[in-house]
Protein backbone atom coordinates (compact mmCIF):
# COMPACT_ATOMS: atom_id res chain seq x y z
CA UNK A 1 0.00 0.00 0.00
CA UNK A 2 1.82 3.40 -0.84
CA UNK A 3 -0.65 5.66 -0.33
CA UNK A 4 -3.06 5.92 1.91
CA UNK A 5 -6.34 7.98 2.90
CA UNK A 6 -7.11 6.20 6.00
CA UNK A 7 -5.81 8.26 9.40
CA UNK A 8 -4.42 5.45 10.40
CA UNK A 9 -2.88 4.81 14.30
CA UNK A 10 0.44 5.24 12.15
CA UNK A 11 0.67 8.11 9.71
CA UNK A 12 3.66 6.77 8.64
CA UNK A 13 3.32 3.33 8.10
CA UNK A 14 2.69 1.57 5.35
CA UNK A 15 0.51 -1.56 5.95
CA UNK A 16 -0.67 -4.27 4.29
CA UNK A 17 -4.29 -4.35 2.63
CA UNK A 18 -6.07 -7.19 4.02
CA UNK A 19 -8.66 -8.78 1.47
CA UNK A 20 -9.70 -12.10 3.60
CA UNK A 21 -9.68 -14.24 5.77
CA UNK A 22 -9.69 -18.32 6.15
CA UNK A 23 -9.59 -19.48 9.52
CA UNK A 24 -6.49 -18.51 11.82
CA UNK A 25 -5.43 -16.72 8.85
CA UNK A 26 -5.74 -13.43 7.11
CA UNK A 27 -4.47 -13.17 3.56
CA UNK A 28 -3.37 -9.89 1.81
CA UNK A 29 -3.45 -8.22 -1.36
CA UNK A 30 -0.22 -9.68 -2.58
CA UNK A 31 -1.56 -13.24 -1.43
CA UNK A 32 0.44 -13.31 2.01
CA UNK A 33 -1.10 -15.34 4.66
CA UNK A 34 -0.17 -14.25 8.71
CA UNK A 35 -1.06 -16.65 11.30
CA UNK A 36 -3.24 -14.41 13.83
CA UNK A 37 -1.89 -15.48 17.02
CA UNK A 38 -3.72 -12.20 18.70
CA UNK A 39 -7.15 -12.15 16.88
CA UNK A 40 -6.12 -8.35 16.23
CA UNK A 41 -6.41 -7.03 20.26
CA UNK A 42 -8.05 -10.75 21.23
CA UNK A 43 -11.45 -10.13 19.13
CA UNK A 44 -11.32 -12.75 16.83
CA UNK A 45 -10.98 -15.97 18.36
CA UNK A 46 -13.72 -18.38 16.40
CA UNK A 47 -11.38 -17.85 13.20
CA UNK A 48 -11.58 -15.44 10.31
CA UNK A 49 -14.84 -16.27 7.93
CA UNK A 50 -17.05 -18.47 9.72
CA UNK A 51 -19.68 -19.78 7.40
CA UNK A 52 -22.18 -20.05 9.88
CA UNK A 53 -22.18 -16.54 10.97
CA UNK A 54 -21.65 -15.37 7.38
CA UNK A 55 -24.98 -16.76 6.92
CA UNK A 56 -26.56 -15.52 9.72
CA UNK A 57 -25.33 -11.83 8.90
CA UNK A 58 -26.22 -12.43 5.80
CA UNK A 59 -30.14 -13.18 6.79
CA UNK A 60 -30.84 -10.51 8.94
CA UNK A 61 -29.41 -8.27 6.58
CA UNK A 62 -32.16 -9.47 4.65
CA UNK A 63 -34.88 -9.27 7.15
CA UNK A 64 -34.38 -6.03 9.13
CA UNK A 65 -31.18 -4.40 10.28
CA UNK A 66 -31.72 -1.30 13.04
CA UNK A 67 -34.82 -0.16 14.76
CA UNK A 68 -34.42 2.80 17.00
CA UNK A 69 -34.82 1.62 20.82
CA UNK A 70 -36.66 4.61 21.68
CA UNK A 71 -39.49 2.71 20.16
CA UNK A 72 -38.70 -0.55 19.76
CA UNK A 73 -36.95 -3.98 20.55
CA UNK A 74 -35.57 -6.70 17.96
CA UNK A 75 -35.87 -10.43 17.85
CA UNK A 76 -31.92 -10.51 17.60
CA UNK A 77 -31.26 -8.31 20.13
CA UNK A 78 -33.80 -10.43 22.39
CA UNK A 79 -32.85 -13.88 21.52
CA UNK A 80 -28.63 -12.96 22.13
CA UNK A 81 -30.18 -11.32 25.69
CA UNK A 82 -31.73 -14.66 26.87
CA UNK A 83 -28.56 -16.26 25.59
CA UNK A 84 -25.96 -14.18 27.76
CA UNK A 85 -28.99 -14.03 30.44
CA UNK A 86 -29.36 -17.89 30.22
CA UNK A 87 -25.46 -18.01 30.72
CA UNK A 88 -24.83 -15.67 32.85
CA UNK A 89 -22.55 -16.59 36.27
CA UNK A 90 -24.34 -17.71 39.39
CA UNK A 91 -24.86 -14.77 41.87
CA UNK A 92 -26.23 -12.50 38.47
CA UNK A 93 -29.87 -13.74 39.20
CA UNK A 94 -31.94 -13.28 36.15
CA UNK A 95 -30.04 -10.13 34.95
CA UNK A 96 -30.23 -7.77 31.99
CA UNK A 97 -28.17 -7.30 28.85
CA UNK A 98 -27.59 -3.74 27.61
CA UNK A 99 -25.65 -3.38 24.11
CA UNK A 100 -23.08 -0.82 23.04
CA UNK A 101 -20.88 -0.65 19.99
CA UNK A 102 -17.40 -0.80 21.69
CA UNK A 103 -15.58 -1.61 24.83
CA UNK A 104 -15.28 1.98 25.75
CA UNK A 105 -18.43 2.68 25.34
CA UNK A 106 -19.77 -0.10 28.13
CA UNK A 107 -17.63 0.89 30.29
CA UNK A 108 -18.77 4.72 30.04
CA UNK A 109 -21.90 2.91 30.48
CA UNK A 110 -21.15 0.80 33.53
CA UNK A 111 -19.94 4.09 35.41
CA UNK A 112 -23.31 6.14 34.05
CA UNK A 113 -25.61 2.80 35.42
CA UNK A 114 -23.72 2.14 38.77
CA UNK A 115 -23.91 6.08 39.34
CA UNK A 116 -27.81 5.42 38.63
CA UNK A 117 -28.06 2.67 40.67
CA UNK A 118 -26.77 4.61 43.37
CA UNK A 119 -29.17 7.99 43.15
CA UNK A 120 -32.05 5.78 42.98
CA UNK A 121 -30.78 3.56 45.66
CA UNK A 122 -30.63 7.19 47.66
CA UNK A 123 -27.53 7.04 48.18
CA UNK A 124 -26.16 10.06 46.23
CA UNK A 125 -23.19 10.58 47.88
CA UNK A 126 -21.37 7.63 46.25
CA UNK A 127 -19.49 9.24 43.25
CA UNK A 128 -15.89 7.72 43.87
CA UNK A 129 -14.72 5.22 41.64
CA UNK A 130 -12.08 2.94 42.05
CA UNK A 131 -10.01 0.92 40.05
CA UNK A 132 -6.37 -0.52 39.40
CA UNK A 133 -3.03 0.51 37.76
CA UNK A 134 -2.11 -0.74 35.74
CA UNK A 135 -5.02 -1.68 33.70
CA UNK A 136 -6.99 -0.42 30.39
CA UNK A 137 -10.77 0.13 30.31
CA UNK A 138 -10.85 1.81 26.43
CA UNK A 139 -10.18 5.36 25.42
CA UNK A 140 -13.34 7.23 25.29
CA UNK A 141 -12.47 9.80 27.97
CA UNK A 142 -14.36 8.62 31.18
CA UNK A 143 -12.72 4.48 30.26
CA UNK A 144 -9.33 6.54 29.93
CA UNK A 145 -9.86 8.09 33.03
CA UNK A 146 -10.85 4.62 34.65
CA UNK A 147 -7.86 3.15 33.11
CA UNK A 148 -4.99 2.88 35.03
CA UNK A 149 -2.19 2.98 31.96
CA UNK A 150 0.25 5.80 32.61
CA UNK A 151 0.88 6.32 28.93
CA UNK A 152 -2.22 6.42 27.58
CA UNK A 153 -3.45 8.91 30.33
CA UNK A 154 -0.66 11.18 30.60
CA UNK A 155 -1.74 13.68 26.97
CA UNK A 156 -5.45 13.90 28.31
CA UNK A 157 -5.04 13.91 31.87
CA UNK A 158 -6.96 17.62 32.27
CA UNK A 159 -9.19 16.46 30.68
CA UNK A 160 -10.18 13.06 32.49
CA UNK A 161 -12.54 12.86 35.67
CA UNK A 162 -10.60 11.73 38.68
CA UNK A 163 -10.65 7.99 39.43
CA UNK A 164 -8.62 6.54 42.29
CA UNK A 165 -6.27 4.02 41.74
CA UNK A 166 -4.68 1.04 43.63
CA UNK A 167 -2.49 -1.50 42.42
CA UNK A 168 -3.42 -4.73 40.72
CA UNK A 169 -2.33 -7.50 41.93
CA UNK A 170 1.74 -8.38 39.44
CA UNK A 171 3.21 -11.25 41.54
CA UNK A 172 6.22 -10.88 39.35
CA UNK A 173 6.76 -7.66 40.57
CA UNK A 174 4.77 -6.91 44.09
CA UNK A 175 4.98 -10.65 45.41
CA UNK A 176 7.69 -10.27 48.09
CA UNK A 177 10.03 -12.84 48.92
CA UNK A 178 8.41 -15.65 51.03
CA UNK A 179 4.87 -14.13 50.67
CA UNK A 180 2.34 -17.03 50.01
CA UNK A 181 0.05 -16.50 46.87
CA UNK A 182 -3.10 -16.29 49.66
CA UNK A 183 -1.38 -13.82 51.83
CA UNK A 184 -0.35 -11.86 48.28
CA UNK A 185 -3.62 -11.71 47.32
CA UNK A 186 -5.24 -11.19 50.63
CA UNK A 187 -2.75 -7.85 51.00
CA UNK A 188 -3.55 -6.84 47.63
CA UNK A 189 -7.41 -7.10 48.09
CA UNK A 190 -6.72 -5.04 51.33
CA UNK A 191 -5.64 -2.03 49.51
CA UNK A 192 -9.45 -2.05 48.14
CA UNK A 193 -10.60 -1.89 51.94
CA UNK A 194 -7.96 1.07 52.53
CA UNK A 195 -9.31 2.81 49.88
CA UNK A 196 -12.76 2.89 50.35
CA UNK A 197 -11.81 4.22 54.00
CA UNK A 198 -9.40 6.91 52.83
CA UNK A 199 -12.41 7.98 50.19
CA UNK A 200 -14.79 7.53 53.13
CA UNK A 201 -17.12 4.23 53.30
CA UNK A 202 -20.26 6.20 52.29
CA UNK A 203 -18.71 7.61 49.56
CA UNK A 204 -18.11 5.21 47.07
CA UNK A 205 -19.47 4.31 44.05
CA UNK A 206 -17.87 1.17 42.44
CA UNK A 207 -14.65 -0.57 42.00
CA UNK A 208 -13.74 -1.29 38.53
CA UNK A 209 -11.37 -4.00 37.21
CA UNK A 210 -10.60 -7.15 34.94
CA UNK A 211 -10.69 -10.15 36.00
CA UNK A 212 -7.86 -11.19 33.87
CA UNK A 213 -5.34 -8.11 33.22
CA UNK A 214 -5.21 -7.68 29.21
CA UNK A 215 -3.40 -4.97 27.39
CA UNK A 216 -1.72 -3.00 30.00
CA UNK A 217 0.17 -5.80 31.62
CA UNK A 218 -0.36 -8.48 29.59
CA UNK A 219 -2.96 -11.48 30.50
CA UNK A 220 -2.51 -11.47 34.54
CA UNK A 221 -4.89 -13.52 36.34
CA UNK A 222 -5.34 -12.49 39.85
CA UNK A 223 -3.57 -14.58 43.09
CA UNK A 224 -6.03 -17.52 44.43
CA UNK A 225 -8.41 -15.84 46.92
CA UNK A 226 -8.12 -11.97 45.64
CA UNK A 227 -11.48 -11.62 43.73
CA UNK A 228 -13.68 -13.59 46.56
CA UNK A 229 -11.98 -11.09 49.50
CA UNK A 230 -12.98 -8.48 46.59
CA UNK A 231 -16.01 -9.57 46.23
CA UNK A 232 -16.21 -9.56 50.69
CA UNK A 233 -15.28 -6.10 50.59
CA UNK A 234 -17.70 -4.90 47.92
CA UNK A 235 -20.56 -6.53 49.59
CA UNK A 236 -19.39 -5.05 53.05
CA UNK A 237 -18.70 -1.80 52.30
CA UNK A 238 -21.88 -1.50 49.73
CA UNK A 239 -19.81 -0.62 46.31
CA UNK A 240 -20.76 -2.10 43.19
CA UNK A 241 -18.10 -4.87 41.72
CA UNK A 242 -17.55 -3.87 37.81
CA UNK A 243 -15.55 -6.57 35.94
CA UNK A 244 -14.09 -5.56 32.72
CA UNK A 245 -14.28 -8.84 30.73
CA UNK A 246 -14.46 -6.89 27.69
CA UNK A 247 -10.46 -8.93 26.64
CA UNK A 248 -10.68 -11.85 29.28
CA UNK A 249 -14.80 -12.80 28.55
CA UNK A 250 -16.68 -14.87 26.26
CA UNK A 251 -14.28 -18.06 26.24
CA UNK A 252 -10.62 -16.36 26.09
CA UNK A 253 -9.33 -17.84 29.27
CA UNK A 254 -11.45 -21.68 29.28
CA UNK A 255 -15.04 -20.10 30.78
CA UNK A 256 -17.47 -17.80 29.53
CA UNK A 257 -16.17 -15.29 31.87
CA UNK A 258 -13.00 -15.00 33.35
CA UNK A 259 -14.70 -14.19 37.23
CA UNK A 260 -16.78 -17.30 37.12
CA UNK A 261 -13.17 -19.21 37.58
CA UNK A 262 -13.05 -17.20 40.77
CA UNK A 263 -16.37 -18.73 42.16
CA UNK A 264 -18.37 -14.54 42.20
CA UNK A 265 -20.24 -12.92 40.26
CA UNK A 266 -19.89 -9.02 39.14
CA UNK A 267 -23.04 -6.86 39.75
CA UNK A 268 -22.28 -5.30 36.49
CA UNK A 269 -19.79 -6.85 33.45
CA UNK A 270 -18.61 -5.36 30.51
CA UNK A 271 -18.09 -7.63 27.23
CA UNK A 272 -16.87 -6.72 23.70
CA UNK A 273 -14.13 -8.49 21.88
CA UNK A 274 -15.16 -12.11 21.69
CA UNK A 275 -18.89 -10.96 21.51
CA UNK A 276 -19.13 -10.20 18.49
CA UNK A 277 -15.77 -12.06 17.23
CA UNK A 278 -14.75 -9.17 14.95
CA UNK A 279 -17.62 -10.42 12.56
CA UNK A 280 -19.64 -7.08 14.16
CA UNK A 281 -18.94 -4.01 16.02
CA UNK A 282 -20.75 -4.98 19.12
CA UNK A 283 -20.31 -4.35 23.33
CA UNK A 284 -22.83 -5.61 26.27
CA UNK A 285 -23.46 -4.88 29.68
CA UNK A 286 -24.97 -7.62 31.71
CA UNK A 287 -26.47 -6.20 35.00
CA UNK A 288 -27.26 -8.13 38.07
CA UNK A 289 -30.50 -8.62 39.17
CA UNK A 290 -30.34 -6.65 42.25
CA UNK A 291 -28.98 -3.54 39.63
CA UNK A 292 -31.93 -4.10 37.66
CA UNK A 293 -34.35 -4.43 40.40
CA UNK A 294 -32.99 -0.64 42.09
CA UNK A 295 -33.71 0.77 38.59
CA UNK A 296 -37.02 -0.82 37.78
CA UNK A 297 -38.53 0.27 41.24
CA UNK A 298 -36.74 3.76 40.91
CA UNK A 299 -37.38 5.24 37.70
CA UNK A 300 -37.95 2.43 35.27
CA UNK A 301 -35.78 3.81 32.96
CA UNK A 302 -31.75 3.64 31.69
CA UNK A 303 -30.99 6.80 31.82
CA UNK A 304 -28.24 6.51 29.28
CA UNK A 305 -29.23 5.52 25.15
CA UNK A 306 -26.61 5.15 22.24
CA UNK A 307 -28.62 5.25 18.46
CA UNK A 308 -27.03 1.94 17.96
CA UNK A 309 -28.19 -0.16 20.70
CA UNK A 310 -29.36 -3.20 20.28
CA UNK A 311 -28.68 -3.15 16.26
CA UNK A 312 -30.37 -6.04 14.80
CA UNK A 313 -27.51 -7.06 12.33
CA UNK A 314 -24.82 -7.08 15.25
CA UNK A 315 -27.01 -8.84 17.41
CA UNK A 316 -27.54 -11.38 14.72
CA UNK A 317 -23.89 -11.90 14.34
CA UNK A 318 -22.82 -11.82 17.61
CA UNK A 319 -25.42 -14.58 18.41
CA UNK A 320 -24.52 -16.67 15.68
CA UNK A 321 -20.52 -16.49 17.00
CA UNK A 322 -21.81 -17.52 20.85
CA UNK A 323 -24.03 -20.55 19.43
CA UNK A 324 -20.56 -21.79 16.88
CA UNK A 325 -18.68 -21.26 20.55
CA UNK A 326 -21.06 -23.57 22.67
CA UNK A 327 -22.47 -25.77 19.81
CA UNK A 328 -18.53 -26.69 18.60
CA UNK A 329 -17.75 -27.43 22.10
CA UNK A 330 -14.80 -25.03 21.65
CA UNK A 331 -13.99 -23.67 24.89
CA UNK A 332 -13.00 -27.44 25.21
CA UNK A 333 -10.42 -26.54 22.90
CA UNK A 334 -9.86 -23.50 24.70
CA UNK A 335 -8.43 -25.31 27.71
CA UNK A 336 -6.67 -28.55 25.54
CA UNK A 337 -4.57 -26.14 23.48
CA UNK A 338 -4.35 -23.48 26.22
CA UNK A 339 -2.60 -26.03 28.21
CA UNK A 340 -0.81 -26.78 24.91
CA UNK A 341 0.52 -22.93 24.76
CA UNK A 342 1.21 -23.08 28.51
CA UNK A 343 3.88 -25.52 28.71
CA UNK A 344 5.11 -24.53 24.62
CA UNK A 345 6.02 -21.05 26.33
CA UNK A 346 7.30 -23.12 29.49
CA UNK A 347 9.39 -25.28 27.12
CA UNK A 348 11.19 -22.14 24.71
CA UNK A 349 11.18 -19.35 27.40
CA UNK A 350 11.03 -20.92 30.63
CA UNK A 351 15.19 -21.13 30.98
CA UNK A 352 15.42 -17.75 28.41
CA UNK A 353 18.06 -15.23 29.80
CA UNK A 354 15.57 -12.32 28.96
CA UNK A 355 11.70 -13.43 29.37
CA UNK A 356 11.15 -12.65 33.52
CA UNK A 357 7.74 -13.81 33.35
CA UNK A 358 4.96 -16.20 31.35
CA UNK A 359 1.59 -15.58 32.44
CA UNK A 360 -1.73 -16.02 31.46
CA UNK A 361 -4.91 -18.88 31.54
CA UNK A 362 -7.14 -19.74 28.70
CA UNK A 363 -5.66 -19.01 25.31
CA UNK A 364 -4.83 -15.99 26.64
CA UNK A 365 -0.58 -16.18 27.08
CA UNK A 366 1.94 -13.40 27.69
CA UNK A 367 5.78 -13.01 27.64
CA UNK A 368 7.63 -10.58 29.63
CA UNK A 369 10.80 -9.30 28.08
CA UNK A 370 13.15 -8.06 30.61
CA UNK A 371 16.63 -6.99 30.23
CA UNK A 372 18.13 -9.17 33.07
CA UNK A 373 16.54 -11.75 34.52
CA UNK A 374 18.04 -12.24 37.91
CA UNK A 375 17.17 -8.17 38.61
CA UNK A 376 14.29 -7.96 36.80
CA UNK A 377 15.47 -4.71 35.12
CA UNK A 378 13.70 -4.37 31.92
CA UNK A 379 14.74 -3.14 28.89
CA UNK A 380 15.02 0.98 28.04
CA UNK A 381 11.60 1.88 26.69
CA UNK A 382 13.25 3.47 24.08
CA UNK A 383 14.54 0.29 23.04
CA UNK A 384 10.81 -1.15 22.32
CA UNK A 385 11.67 -4.61 22.42
CA UNK A 386 8.53 -5.95 22.82
CA UNK A 387 7.63 -4.23 19.64
CA UNK A 388 10.47 -5.41 17.27
CA UNK A 389 9.62 -8.90 18.43
CA UNK A 390 6.08 -8.11 17.09
CA UNK A 391 7.55 -6.90 13.81
CA UNK A 392 9.94 -9.65 13.52
CA UNK A 393 7.27 -12.13 14.60
CA UNK A 394 4.70 -10.59 11.94
CA UNK A 395 7.49 -10.56 9.19
CA UNK A 396 8.08 -14.29 9.95
CA UNK A 397 3.96 -14.60 9.02
CA UNK A 398 2.54 -14.63 12.91
CA UNK A 399 0.48 -11.78 14.05
CA UNK A 400 0.79 -11.20 18.05
CA UNK A 401 0.07 -8.74 20.13
CA UNK A 402 3.16 -6.30 21.83
CA UNK A 403 3.08 -3.65 23.98
CA UNK A 404 5.14 -1.50 25.76
CA UNK A 405 3.85 -1.36 30.01
CA UNK A 406 3.58 1.31 31.85
CA UNK A 407 3.50 0.69 35.66
CA UNK A 408 4.34 3.67 37.61
CA UNK A 409 7.83 3.96 36.31
CA UNK A 410 8.46 0.32 35.52
CA UNK A 411 8.45 -0.40 32.17
CA UNK A 412 8.25 -3.84 30.66
CA UNK A 413 7.96 -5.31 27.42
CA UNK A 414 5.33 -7.87 27.27
CA UNK A 415 3.97 -9.80 24.15
CA UNK A 416 0.48 -11.19 24.19
CA UNK A 417 -0.95 -14.22 22.43
CA UNK A 418 -4.68 -15.08 21.94
CA UNK A 419 -5.06 -17.00 19.57
CA UNK A 420 -8.37 -18.54 17.99
CA UNK A 421 -10.36 -20.92 20.38
CA UNK A 422 -10.25 -23.06 16.91
CA UNK A 423 -6.84 -23.30 17.00
CA UNK A 424 -5.11 -26.74 15.87
CA UNK A 425 -2.25 -28.38 17.73
CA UNK A 426 0.23 -27.61 14.78
CA UNK A 427 -0.97 -23.91 14.62
CA UNK A 428 0.14 -23.49 18.52
CA UNK A 429 3.41 -25.41 18.18
CA UNK A 430 3.90 -22.94 15.13
CA UNK A 431 3.25 -19.55 17.31
CA UNK A 432 5.53 -20.54 19.61
CA UNK A 433 8.80 -21.74 17.32
CA UNK A 434 7.93 -18.32 15.62
CA UNK A 435 7.30 -16.34 18.76
CA UNK A 436 11.05 -18.16 19.97
CA UNK A 437 12.47 -17.09 16.56
CA UNK A 438 11.38 -13.52 16.60
CA UNK A 439 12.91 -13.14 19.99
CA UNK A 440 16.11 -14.59 18.79
CA UNK A 441 16.14 -12.33 15.55
CA UNK A 442 15.59 -9.05 18.31
CA UNK A 443 17.80 -9.83 20.87
CA UNK A 444 20.59 -11.78 19.29
CA UNK A 445 20.85 -8.92 16.42
N1 LIG B 1 -11.68 -2.82 28.32
C1 LIG B 1 -10.72 -3.72 28.09
C2 LIG B 1 -10.36 -4.70 29.17
C3 LIG B 1 -10.07 -3.75 26.86
O1 LIG B 1 -9.10 -4.66 26.63
C4 LIG B 1 -10.47 -2.83 25.84
C5 LIG B 1 -9.82 -2.85 24.47
N2 LIG B 1 -8.53 -3.28 24.41
C6 LIG B 1 -11.48 -1.91 26.14
C7 LIG B 1 -12.07 -1.95 27.38
C8 LIG B 1 -11.93 -0.92 25.12
O2 LIG B 1 -12.59 -1.53 24.07
P1 LIG B 1 -12.73 -0.81 22.64
O3 LIG B 1 -11.37 -0.72 22.05
O4 LIG B 1 -13.67 -1.71 21.88
O5 LIG B 1 -13.33 0.52 22.88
Amino acid sequence: MAQSSVFHRDLNAELPVIVSGDGSYLIDDTGRRYLDACGGAAVSCIGHSNAKVREAIKAQVDTLAFAHTGSFTNQPAEDLAAHLVARAPKGTGAGRVMYLGSGSEAMEAVLKLARQYCIEKSEPERQHIIARKPSYHGNTLGALATGGHAGRRAPFAPLLINVNHIDAPYPYRLQQDGESETDFALRMASLLDAEITRLGAETVMAFVAEPVVGASLGTQPAPKGYWARIREICDKRGVLLIADEVMSGMGRTGTTYALEQEGIAADLTTMAKGLGAGYQPIAAVLAAQKVVDVVKAGSGKLWNGHTYMSHAIATAGALAVQQVIEEENLLANVMTRGAQLKAGLGAAFGQHPNVGDIRGRGLFWTIELVADWATKAPFDPLDGIAMKVGAAAKARGVMTYPSQGCVDGVKGDHVLLAPMYTATEAEIDLIVQTLAAAVADVLEA
